[in-house]
């Protein structure tokens, strides 16, 4: 199988230009379904990372200096890679993760948009200039140096590229720690990103997150840290950032409230989004719609449907083009949320799913049942992240109550309201507390329009021109035609 997918037995991480290991330590990489050792992977640590902040640090006076339409060319080439490579690498999450091969196309067309997006970004991002009487005032956006990124597991291409591709347009180089239980696709594409930029631009170290994780926020030298990951985990990047006032860009979770309002025109369709919003990517998405706010009048309804589209739902083997949910990623992601169903059932009633499913020859993976429980807002399953396919659906009536309700989270990434009402959508969209609200629909991020989120979900905008902002200082500088007398203002 390793043939097939066209991947190297071992991956050590990627120092300066080189594919270097500097101690021996290694971890393997398992088929998410079948439990077969897909590669073994470098377990970097300080030694790895001490290596790749020199490196990225020599790196980064020639890089910064580059013209942003040099540093485009490059980018375009990414992009340009990841196209033909799509299918293959696609193969190679699947197997990684458990992730299905029908969902894991639309992960590389987003990441491939923001390796263009941002390449056709920095041309036109600067800070700005103005006359003053006597002379001139600019305001130049430069990089910092280097950055300190590390990622999730869940859709590894497109948090490889939300990182990626700002930070280098932007002129910094970079370390980039991929996550232990997904890094397969991350280093395959490491090893072009080798071929594409000068050594030392872009170096990564995969491994544990207590180790080169660790040792990356503390680094001395990097001067700026990205983080998508958990809220915990997220604390701890943002306290190591503090401890040396450099800015930190954090993505966190989320709990996403998905509202339905009494007057959408075409139920099955609303059906098919909520379904899809609660499920996509097996449910662990921290976009995920996992709270739907159902109203009265066609709560009955709704919910049959809802059940049904449920039920259909087909489990199967991650590879298989018809599966539409395969596993959850690793045995522990399994257990988490096999334990949130349980108290889900003492707190709430369980309207379909609820166990774990062995699907034939993928005995290894943790197939969970898409899970539907009736429940209200303040419920464990309905306040935590839960990161798997369960659905906690809220009955309304009263429009302040079901935004207060909405709202009454630590979490503010996403949101989507169904309605044909432009005022209900309006005032809707107003009053959530979220980062996205989508319209009739759910989950679009456009290349370029700003993601990130409120409260808990994390700190920095990425994916829009506002990732270039995050990656870049405002230097201001003042010419003045003749030396002006003291004070001068
Ligand atoms: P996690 O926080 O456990 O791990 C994320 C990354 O942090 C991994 O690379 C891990 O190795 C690293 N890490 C772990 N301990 C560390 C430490 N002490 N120091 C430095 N790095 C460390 O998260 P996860 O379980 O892999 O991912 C799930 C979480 O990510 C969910 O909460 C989800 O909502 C969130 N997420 C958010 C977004 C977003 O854009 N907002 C996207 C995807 C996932």
């Amino acid at each position: 199988m390793s043939t097939d997918l066209g991947l190297q037995s071992h991956y050590p991480p990627l120092i300066g230009g080189k594919f270097r290991a500097i101690t021996d330590a290694s971890f393997p990489a398992v088929d998410a379904a079948t439990g077969e050792q897909l590669a073994t992977i470098s377990r970097g640590g300080k030694a790895e990372v001490d290596a790749a902040v020199a490196a990225a640090k020599a790196a980064f006076p020639a890089w910064a200096a580059t013209r942003p339409e040099d540093r485009a060319k490059l980018l375009l080439r990414v992009a340009d890679w990841l196209e033909e490579n799509a299918q293959r690498l696609t193969l190679i999450d699947a197997h990684d993760i458990g992730r299905t091969v029908f969902e894991i196309p639309q992960d590389y067309r987003s990441a491939i948009g923001q390796y263009r997006f941002f390449a056709a970004a920095i041309l036109t991002h600067d800070g700005y200039n103005h006359a003053v009487p006597g002379g001139w005032a600019i305001a130049k956006r430069e990089p910092f140096g280097v950055v300190g990124q590390i990622i999730p597991w869940n859709v590894p291409a497109i948090m490889a590229s939300y990182k990626l591709a700002p930070a280098l347009a932007a002129g910094n180089t970079v370390v980039l720690k991929p996550d232990e239980n997904a890094s397969l696709s991350t280093l395959e594409l490491t090893r072009q990103l080798a071929e594409i930029f000068p050594p030392g631009v872009v170096n990564v170290v995969p491994g544990y997150g207590d180790e080169a994780g660790a040792a990356l926020t503390a680094h001395p030298d990097v001067r700026k840290l990205a983080f998508t990951g958990s809220p915990q985990i997220g604390r701890l990047v943002a306290h190591a950032g503090a401890e040396r006032l450099i800015p930190v860009s954090l993505e966190l979770g989320g709990k996403s409230p998905n509202i339905v309002f009494p007057d959408i025109d075409d139920i099955d369709a609303v059906v098919d989004n909520a379904t899809f919003a609660s499920t996509f990517c097996n449910g662990q998405s921290c976009l995920a719609g996992t709270r739907l706010f159902l109203h009265d009048d066609i709560y009955p309804a709704f919910m049959e449907k809802l059940v049904k589209a449920y039920e259909s739902i087909r489990i199967g083997s991650p590879l298989d083009p018809e599966t539409r949910l395969g596993c959850l990623v690793s045995e522990k992601q399994g257990l988490r949320v096999l334990d949130y169903i349980e108290s889900g059932t003492s707190q709430a009633n369980l309207a379909t799913g609820g166990s774990r499913v062995k699907v034939e020859g993928n005995d290894h993976g943790w197939f969970v049942e898409p899970t539907i429980f009736e429940t209200s807002n303040d419920s464990r399953i309905a306040q935590e992240e839960i990161f798997g396919p369960v659905l906690s659906v809220i009955r309304w009536n009263d429009f302040d109550t079901m935004i207060e309700q909405a709202n009454d989270v630590v979490y503010g990434l996403a949101s989507g309201v169904y309605t044909s009402n432009l005022r209900n959508a309006m005032r809707t969209a107003d009053r959530l507390q979220a980062g996205q609200v989508w319209v009739n629909q759910y989950v679009n991020l456009l290349d370029g329009s700003p993601f990130g989120g409120f409260k808990e979900s994390g700190l920095g905008r990425e994916v829009g021109k506002d990732a270039l902002e995050m990656y870049t200082q405002l230097k201001s500088i003042m010419f003045a035609e003749q030396v002006p007398p003291p004070f001068y203002v």
